[in-house]
């Protein structure tokens, strides 16, 4: 086992990675950006090193200091959290050639997965079923209109390079297709360096369900069940449970064989996730693979019982898979909110700055994964989530009243949170019933959200 680890990350995942790493008696080393000197997991961590600017690209991405800090700091492993390198398949190349395990896919699994075009090509020819759409990349105009005339409208032009919801745009005709195909191509071009885009059909109001699987390097793959990621905003989550409200038994056995199938095509060992959409008639349909550590694992653990940062680190140093497929239980009900610092009536702008006060819930099923604290500064420069509150309880209701009730008690002044927001949702009768999917923020909230009566941030 590895007895030093490189956290190349911050903010929660930072201490999650932490967290583990002491109960495994690893130690770890933290890297920071200069927006982040006053951050908590600085003080959790064995060693502290500053790695540049607090633009990401200066810092988390810039990946000559990372592996200079690993190289200065002697650890074995690098764990790369979520989001920035984590899947940079040319980061985890650099790790191997340096002699440092990457705590992940192997750098050609990433490759091929991390392309969302070709992932399609690799799940249709596993046999899995994909949401109708192009044959690989749509070149220009001309092939765009003519897929879409094939498939019919409305249809989704996606970034192959996407993720973070960018890159995205529905059109409902011609002209909409025409112009959304060159935003969506500029759009991922800035953000991902690579234009390059697909199409396919636009699926009115599906569910997202996604099943973590876990596989070691000798060849074992499995499931860890699914997690249902409907509740979202511009196709962003806010909401996760497990298991998900319209599982049926013959459904789950489907799906998680059908995701172990696009893994085993990829080569795939670790942790990582399939991503699909299931419409109305319970179809489901593969939309991609994320070859990290997801923000919603947690999920994944309170409901299995596992430590999903533990197996990363146990597969990553070579150990084979501890338990068996049919070892996997699933217990009770697990729900998770993203409570990010915007401000639900201003559009969900950021809203960074000092946090007061905060005074965490607690009390039985109540998880909560956070890096926030009483005098923190939010840093402007990077994501607006501030952690990541669960309940755990036997039934679903049980698990939405646990947690609406925990919300409720949450204090944090200073920045607005979206806190009351998440509160109504959990309170909503659609939510509740079980029988929501992804239009339902918007539906509900998203239009218009300065009209919604929401109750003040504590
Ligand atoms: P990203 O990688 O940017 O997160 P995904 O491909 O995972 O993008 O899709 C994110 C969300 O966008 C999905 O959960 C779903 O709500 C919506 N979405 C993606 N593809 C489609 C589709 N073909 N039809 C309808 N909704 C879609």
């Amino acid at each position: 086992m590895f007895k030093r680890i490189l956290i190349a990350n911050r903010g929660e995942i930072a201490q999650r990675i932490i967290r583990t790493c002491r109960e495994m008696g690893i130690e770890t080393v933290a890297v920071y950006s200069q927006a982040d000197a006053d951050a908590l997991y600085l003080r959790q961590a064995d060693e502290t090193i500053c790695i540049g600017a607090p633009p990401g690209a200066r810092s988390y991405l810039n990946i000559p200091s990372i592996i200079s800090a690993a190289e200065i700091a002697d650890v074995e492993a690098i764990h790369p959290g979520y989001g920035f390198l984590s899947e940079n398949s040319h980061f985890a190349e650099v790790c191997n050639s340096c002699n440092i395990t990457f705590i992940g896919p192997s750098p050609e699994s990433i490759e091929a997965v991390g392309n969302k075009a070709n992932a399609r090509a690799l799940a249709k020819k596993a046999g899995v079923p994909i949401v109708p759409g192009s044959d690989g990349p749509v070149p220009d105009e001309a092939v765009a209109l003519r897929t879409a005339k094939r498939l019919g409208y409305p249809v989704m032009i996606k970034a192959a390079a996407g993720g973070g919801g960018r890159g995205m745009r529905i059109a409902r005709n011609d002209p909409s297709l025409v112009s959304g195909f060159h935003a969506a191509k500029s759009e991922a071009e800035a953000a991902f360096g690579d234009g390059t885009v697909y199409l396919e059909k636009y699926i009115e109001n599906p569910r997202h369900v996604e099943f973590q699987i876990l596989g070691d390097q000798h060849g074992e793959l499995i499931h860890l069940f699914e997690r249902d990621c409907s509740i979202q905003r511009r196709h962003q989550k806010l909401v996760e449970e497990s298991p998900s409200p319209l599982m049926t038994p013959e459904l789950r056995e489907a799906m998680g064989a059908a995701a172990i199938r696009v893994a085993k095509a990829a080569g795939y060992h670790n942790a990582g996730t399939v991503e699909f959409l299931v419409d109305k008639h319970l179809n489901f349909y593969f939309i991609e693979v994320n070859a990290r550590i997801q923000v919603e694992h947690s999920v994944t653990e309170l409901v299995t019982g596992l430590d999903l940062i533990e197996q990363q680190i146990r597969m990553a140093a070579g150990e084979p898979l501890s338990l068996r497929q049919d070892q996997v239980e699933q217990r009770g009900h697990a729900i998770e909110v993203r409570i990010n610092a915007e401000d639900p009536d201003r559009d969900f702008k950021p809203s960074p700055g000092r946090i007061e006060m905060f005074v965490p819930p607690g009390g039985p099923g109540v998880r909560l994964d956070s890096h926030a604290y009483s005098g923190y500064r939010i840093p402007p420069n990077y994501d607006s989530m501030i952690g990541k509150l669960m309940a755990h309880r036997p039934t679903r209701e049980h698990a939405i009243r646990c947690l609406s009730r925990a919300l409720g008690e949450f204090i944090i002044e200073g920045p607005k949170t979206t806190i009351p927001l998440l509160i109504k949702v959990l309170d909503h009768p659609e939510f509740r019933s079980g029988d929501h999917d992804t239009g339902f923020v918007a539906r509900h909230f998203g239009v218009t959200p300065a009209k919604v009566p929401i109750k003040e941030a504590r």
